[in-house]
Parts: C-alpha cells; sequence; structure tokens
C-alpha cells in the first residue's frame, strides 16, 4: 500500500488551519511521532486508543509501530477526511470515532480487545479531565498511557511529596500507576507553537492500584484546596481531627507534607467514617 502524502501538504490542500478552542497544537515531525510510538511500545498487535489524531502525524507512527487496532478519536470533524485516508494504509487496523473523548465509553470501545493502550498528544484544556477519567477506569484497559501534556501538568502528575508540583493529580495518578516523563518536547516542535514545552508522561498500571479514587478525589480536592491550612481545618467538613486519628495523620500537618500513602489512608478512614 502506498505510503499516504505528507502531513503538511494534506493540511495545505485541505485549508486546514489550527483551532485554538480544540487545543490543537500538531506535530508534523515524524522523528517526534515516532519517538512517542517508540515510548509507549511495544506495539505491534496492540490494541491502542489515540485520542484527538487532528491531521494524523502521531497516528501514522502509531500504525508504523503496528497497532492493532488504533482507534482514534477526534471531535473536529474538519479532520476525518485526512485520517479516512490513512484507512487503506492501515490495512484495516484504523477505526476513526468522531466524538468528543470526554464522553466516550473507552470500555465499550475497547470490548474484546485485550489489554489496550492509550497514547495522545492531548488537548491542552481537557488533558487533565481525560487523565483523571482514564485513572478512574484503568483496569478496563490494563495497558500503558504515554501523554503529552503541557510541561506543567506533566511535572504535577509524576511529582513526589517535597517537591512544588507535588498536589493532588500526583496522589491521584500515582495511587493506581507508576508515572515518569519519558521525553520534553520544546513549544517549537509543534505547529503552531503553544506558549510553553510540553513533555509526554508514561502511565503503568500498578499491579495492586488503591481501590477507592473517588474517595481519593474527595479528601484531596479538600486537602490541596486550602493547601496552606493545617488538615485539622481543610479537612474539617470531612471528619477533621477524628478522620486525621483514624488515619494516623498529624492534625497540625499541611497536605504538601502528606505523603501518598498518606492521603490512601485519610481515604480509607473517610470512607469507614461516613
Ligand atoms: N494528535 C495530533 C498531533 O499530534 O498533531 C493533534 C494533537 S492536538 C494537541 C489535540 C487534538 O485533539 C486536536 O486534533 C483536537 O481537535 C482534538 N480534540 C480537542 N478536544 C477534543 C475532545 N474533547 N475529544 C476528542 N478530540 C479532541
Amino acid at each position: 500500500m502506498n505510503e499516504p502524502p505528507p502531513i503538511r501538504d494534506a493540511l495545505e490542500r485541505e485549508g486546514l488551519w489550527a483551532k485554538k478552542s480544540f487545543g490543537q497544537h500538531f506535530l508534523l515531525d515524524l522523528n517526534i511521532t515516532r519517538r512517542i510510538a517508540r515510548e509507549a511500545g511495544p506495539l505491534a498487535g496492540r490494541p491502542v486508543l489515540e485520542i484527538g489524531p487532528g491531521p494524523g502525524g502521531l497516528t501514522r507512527a502509531l500504525l508504523e509501530a503496528g497497532a492493532a487496532p488504533l482507534i482514534v478519536i477526534e471531535k473536529d470533524r474538519r479532520f476525518l477526511p485526512l485520517l479516512e485516508e490513512l484507512v487503506p494504509w492501515s490495512q484495516g487496523r484504523l477505526r476513526i470515532v468522531e466524538g468528543d473523548a470526554l464522553d466516550a465509553d473507552e470500555a465499550a470501545l475497547l470490548a474484546g480487545a485485550g489489554p489496550a493502550a492509550i497514547v495522545s498528544n492531548l488537548p491542552y484544556n481537557v488533558g487533565t479531565p481525560l487523565l483523571v477519567k482514564w485513572l478512574k477506569a484503568t483496569s478496563d484497559w490494563r495497558g500503558a498511557m504515554t501523554l503529552m501534556f503541557q510541561k506543567e501538568v506533566a511535572e504535577r502528575v509524576v511529582a513526589r511529596v517535597g517537591d512544588e508540583a507535588y498536589g493532588r493529580l500526583a496522589v491521584l495518578a500515582q495511587s493506581v500507576c507508576s508515572a515518569r516523563i519519558v521525553m520534553r518536547a520544546p513549544a517549537r516542535a509543534f505547529v503552531p507553537p503553544p506558549k510553553v514545552d510540553s513533555a509526554v508522561v508514561r502511565l503503568d498500571p500498578l499491579p495492586a492500584p488503591y481501590p477507592d479514587l473517588s474517595a481519593l478525589e474527595t479528601v484531596t480536592a479538600a486537602a490541596f484546596g486550602q493547601r496552606r491550612k493545617m488538615l485539622r481545618s481543610s479537612l474539617a467538613a470531612l471528619g477533621g481531627e477524628a478522620l486525621l486519628a483514624a488515619a494516623d495523620v498529624p492534625a497540625t500537618a499541611r497536605a504538601e507534607e502528606i505523603d501518598i500513602a498518606g492521603f490512601q489512608r485519610l481515604a480509607s478512614a473517610f470512607q469507614s467514617l461516613k
């Protein structure tokens, strides 16, 4: 099957420009998209879900790496004809879904496919809610997530207690996955360049993930929502001193001093005191 035309040519031919409201910053350099596919791998014969394929730069690299099937979800229908051009080249491995990834039922899309990977150069405006949605359901696909975020968000996902970026996102992510930055990309790697640099995070589901992310969300939202306050005050509405004693967490500590295991004890105590 012939290679599809270079993406830049296809974008020009179709008169497609990036829409800010859809967080569109494209990766047109195959060296970069191939590197992301490598960091997400091994992908040969593995089901993969890609969010926001846009003009298809990363999609091409994922297909080259052997993803099968590759299911892509794109909200901007202007790109559907460009993506359709990749279907014959993919030899039937590419499946295109038009829609909003926030509403997508990933488990249904991947039903029966076996452990699947999620790979995306995420739209910045919905990157964090999408990550939290996927963290809550890692058991549905059981594969790694390899995700490009704004650098600041990537640092918040991988932060350890004591780091400036440590907060709710680190606790949620690392309670169900191991998380590390595997690649950095300067703003100039994208067309058009965003205002900030980006980084790719790889998240691998833990063998024994913390089972109740909803309780963890409640506790971390309250604690980090008032991060300068002592926990006995920021967590007063959730049980205050009794909750902290049950979790063996000092009442005078602040959220940023509590490690991930501490937040998990708080979430478990919150559930049993409810
Ligand atoms: N993957 C392409 C690349 O690397 O060149 C495009 C990445 S661009 C940062 C984000 C893509 O996500 C855009 O194509 C945009 O239209 C799409 N998008 C934005 N919001 C979305 C949503 N809620 N659901 C699905 N796709 C979305």
